[in-house]
């Protein structure tokens, strides 16, 4: 019998701790072999005054054993505490998020019977890199950060999960009709990866109309991967249509490190009362258990539970107050875990049993840079800030600024094309972007942007921010404006 695996456990706030014990319990009368670290993290951690809700030998903890299974925690109200949740995906560089969203019917009530997807969620980029400026009064702007590397490394961790779980399709959500280059890039890693695996069906989705099918058909998906803020929303909307976010668990996955979760958080109304579900922190440690090599015992605590489900034992959320015909008995925490343990060993009758074999979830193999192309300066948008509303005059004034080989070519506010040709009825902000190319086409120098720059400060012209416009083998690395 291999030796325990140390893993870092925070029993969190709220149910946390009830739903800790329970799950620990499950996993310990299973025969999990486990060494464990606990640490404190959450609401009295923020309130001692430490902004991030956890302590600097409590990340000594995690950076050791790589592993942590955490019960959901409470931020506290009012500003100033940062995310625990993004400052350990961050931390631990936990890029992809993974949350099987089932249905369990006829035992827990669905809309969607034998519903079985798997969302795989990009953890780390998108919009969440947390990078926004308010470059004028009027207009606010966030970025959406997607790298090459960031795209391959969660696509092929969709379909090395799509293979080692015996998944037959991956579909992949983007907007790509609009955001040509961050999430095109996304859809095209997605192709070029999806090439490799020619025993998976593929298929992409424009995400408005993917989401609306999720909700719809959900039987159509399988495995679906997407950038950082569709997942988030999609996920949850996933995880209620199956029956309830309260059955569901979580791993985000680094190369190195994972962290295992309930996707509920810490519900305080139901604290210390015996009443909260485990199942979905039960359900995260599963997934730890075949993160930590230990798929027998995994395989045992999840058709144990499936056993509980078929029969009837229910906490209070799955049994509806007496709504649910499939609900014999209405249970608390620790009966419902004492239910779990006495069916370790029983397969359910009707729920299809779950097979796991050894397989680490982690992708150790590095992803290759960038494909090589030949990189030229193109030109510059300068962003400049003018309570004017005339796109003419704008155009006017920057026109006056043009010269040294670089052309205005352009003018867009709130990136529609106001200038040449304005059209009456566009409505404009304070913030104006001017794009200055050589009309030939063809590259530009650092110097002559840096001296168009010095134009503009001479001209009392306030530019606000600028974004340099590369070419790749000559085709634009930027987007052209809306109205062109
Ligand atoms: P919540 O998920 O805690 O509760 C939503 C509803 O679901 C409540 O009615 C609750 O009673 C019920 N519920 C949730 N888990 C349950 C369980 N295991 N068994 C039975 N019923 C359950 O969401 P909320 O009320 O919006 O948030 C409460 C706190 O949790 C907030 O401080 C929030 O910041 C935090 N939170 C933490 C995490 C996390 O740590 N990962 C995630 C989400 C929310």
């Amino acid at each position: 019998m291999s030796r325990a695996v140390p893993i870092t456990v925070a029993k969190g706030d709220g149910i946390g701790p009830e739903i800790m014990d329970a799950t620990l319990f499950i996993l310990q009368q299973a025969g999990a072999r486990l060494a464990i670290e606990e640490i404190e993290i959450g609401e009295k951690v923020y309130l001692r005054g430490n902004s991030a809700g956890i302590e600097k030998e409590s990340i000594e903890s995690l950076l050791r054993t790589k592993v942590f299974l955490k019960a959901p925690i409470t931020t506290p109200q009012g500003g100033g505490f940062k995310s625990l949740n993004v400052t350990t995906r961050k931390l631990l560089g936990l890029y992809a998020n993974i949350r099987p969203c089932v249905a369990y019917d006829p035992f827990i009530p669905t809309k969607h019977p034998g519903m079985d997807v798997v969302i795989v969620r990009e953890n780390e980029e998108d919009l969440y890199a947390g990078i926004e400026y308010f470059h004028t009064p009027d207009q606010v702007q966030c970025l959406k950060v997607i790298t090459y590397g960031g795209c391959r490394r969660i696509v092929r961790y969709a379909f090395e999960y799509a293979v080692r779980n015996n998944r037959k399709k991956v579909t992949c959500f983007t907007k790509d009709n609009i955001m040509k280059l961050t999430d095109g890039l996304f859809h095209r890693v997605f192709d070029e990866i999806g090439a490799e695996y020619p025993q998976i069906e593929k298929e992409h989705w424009i995400v408005d109309i993917g989401a609306a099918k999720l909700a719809d058909t959900p039987g159509a998906f399988d495995v679906i991967v997407m950038p950082n803020l569709y997942g988030d929303i999609l996920s949850d909307v996933a995880a209620q249509i199956a029956g309830s976010v309260g059955l569901a668990g979580s791993a985000n996955i680094g190369k190195e490190y994972a962290m295992f979760e309930a996707i509920h958080g810490s519900a305080p109304r139901r604290a210390g009362q015996n009443l909260a579900n485990p199942s979905g922190l039960l359900l995260g440690a599963v997934m730890m258990l075949v993160h930590i090599g230990q798929p027998e015992i995994a395989e045992l605590v999840h058709n144990a539970w499936l056993a509980t489900i078929e029969d009837g034992i229910h906490t209070y959320d799955v049994a509806k107050e007496g709504k649910n015909p499939h609900t014999k008995q209405q249970v608390g925490t620790k009966e419902f875990a004492q239910a779990v343990v006495e069916r370790l060993g029983r397969k359910p009758q009707q729920l299809k049993p779950v097979k796991y074999a050894a397989a680490s979830q982690t992708l150790k193999a590095d992803e290759p840079p960038p494909p090589a192309a030949k990189r030229e300066l193109a030109g510059v948008d300068v962003y400049i800030h003018h309570p004017d509303t005339d796109p003419n005059q704008i155009g006017a004034m920057m026109h006056s600024v043009a010269g040294d080989g670089l052309d205005l070519i352009m003018i867009t506010n709130r990136g529609v094309k106001v200038f040449p040709d304005p059209l009456p009825a566009t409505l404009h902000c304070d913030t104006w972007r001017c794009r200055f190319q050589p009309k030939q086409g063809g590259a530009v120098s650092p110097r002559q942007i840096l001296s168009l720059l010095e134009r503009c400060v001479g001209g009392n012209i306030e530019v606000v921010k600028t974004e340099h416009l590369y070419t790749y083998d000559g085709k634009p690395g930027y987007s052209l404006g809306q109205g062109q």
